[in-house]
């Protein structure tokens, strides 16, 4: 009966017929698994990652690696490609609209076995085009420019910003009327020369003068009306998550302040009563302990709490 399977079937010992002259079938069907669940990771985690243009402007502006790398959106970014299963990404060579991200031991490229001598991470180029025009609607070229499966060491990832949709959204309402020739008297001298010096490098400005570049936006933008959506940054939450659950760490200590401040509270009871009236000392001094022994024995706020509203009808 068995003598009738196909022999992958019926062999197991047998390694399974290999495809392309290298990497077996079942090598090729884990790496589909692999890129399938990173593609379903993109899908479900790039609709939810929009990023307000107020942060992707402090991105923009940054222009040396250092500094990049301090904004929240580098962190971000870096940290969800992680999160996707695309590897531990980072910022290597920068100029402006111009980012080189490198990827060592890329984990794309090992899906792809059977392939040499050419680059194959098409994966990580397509979700770094996918995030920064869905997410942080900046248009952009990515290219890979050197991938491991090319014999090169890294694999590193060219992100090509498109200037006016770069510009769009890194200059704010004050760089638009340094860039009319204004010195908005509402800003510090540091601030109107940092932005200066920012629009030097992007090359809307040279010598503190408009450029040509400069010139030829300033007429594009006075054209499109473009209004800025405000909202929360995506890691906002998170951020939240990570608060509240360092304050959890402390609540045993409030509650402990709390039962303490009970127990205080009583204390002066006691004291009072005890100079007032003798008919009713005895009273008072039972209501007293009687709270007392409650916040000492009380195992939770809510407990404590409920007694602390009995005690008070
Ligand atoms: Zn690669």
């Amino acid at each position: 009966m068995s003598d009738n399977l196909p022999p992958f079937m019926n062999d197991e010992s047998q390694s399974p017929p290999p495809i392309d002259g290298g990497g077996s079938f079942a090598e090729s069907m884990g790496a589909f698994g692999k890129m399938l669940k990173i593609q379903e990771k993109i899908s479900d985690q790039f609709p939810k990652s929009k990023v307000p243009w107020s942060e992707t402007r402090k991105f923009l502006k940054a222009h040396d690696i250092n500094s990049i790398k301090s904004t929240p959106l580098y962190k971000f970014h870096m940290n969800l490609f992680k999160k996707i299963g695309l590897g531990d990404m980072q910022l290597v060579s920068y100029a402006p609209m111009h980012y080189i991200f490198a990827v060592p031991n890329c984990p794309v490229c090992s899906l792809y076995p059977a392939l040499e001598n050419q680059k194959v991470c098409v994966a990580t180029s397509d979700a770094l085009h996918r995030f920064f025009t869905e997410d942080l609607e900046l248009e952009c070229t990515v290219e890979e420019i050197e991938c491991v499966k090319d014999g090169d060491k890294l694999c590193k990832f060219k992100v090509d910003l498109q200037p006016i949709s770069a510009y769009q959204i890194m200059l704010d309402s004050y760089d638009k009327r340094i860039l009319h020739g204004e010195r908005p008297s509402e800003l510090d001298e540091a601030d109107i020369q940092q932005r200066i010096d920012t629009l030097t490098v992007y090359k809307l400005i040279e010598n503190g003068k408009l450029t040509d570049i400069g010139d030829a936006y300033l007429q594009y933008a006075g054209n499109v009306d473009v209004e800025e959506k405000e909202f929360e940054p995506p890691w906002k939450k998170e951020e939240e998550l990570a608060e509240i659950a360092s304050n959890k760490k402390t609540f045993g200590a409030a509650f402990g302040e709390m039962a303490q401040k009970v127990q205080n509270e009583s204390d002066t009871q006691q004291s009072q009563s005890q100079s007032s009236d003798t008919q009713t000392q005895d009273n008072e001094s039972e209501k007293t302990n009687e709270a007392k022994e409650e916040s000492k024995n009380s195992q939770s706020f809510a407990e404590l709490f409920e007694k602390m509203k009995k005690k008070q009808k």
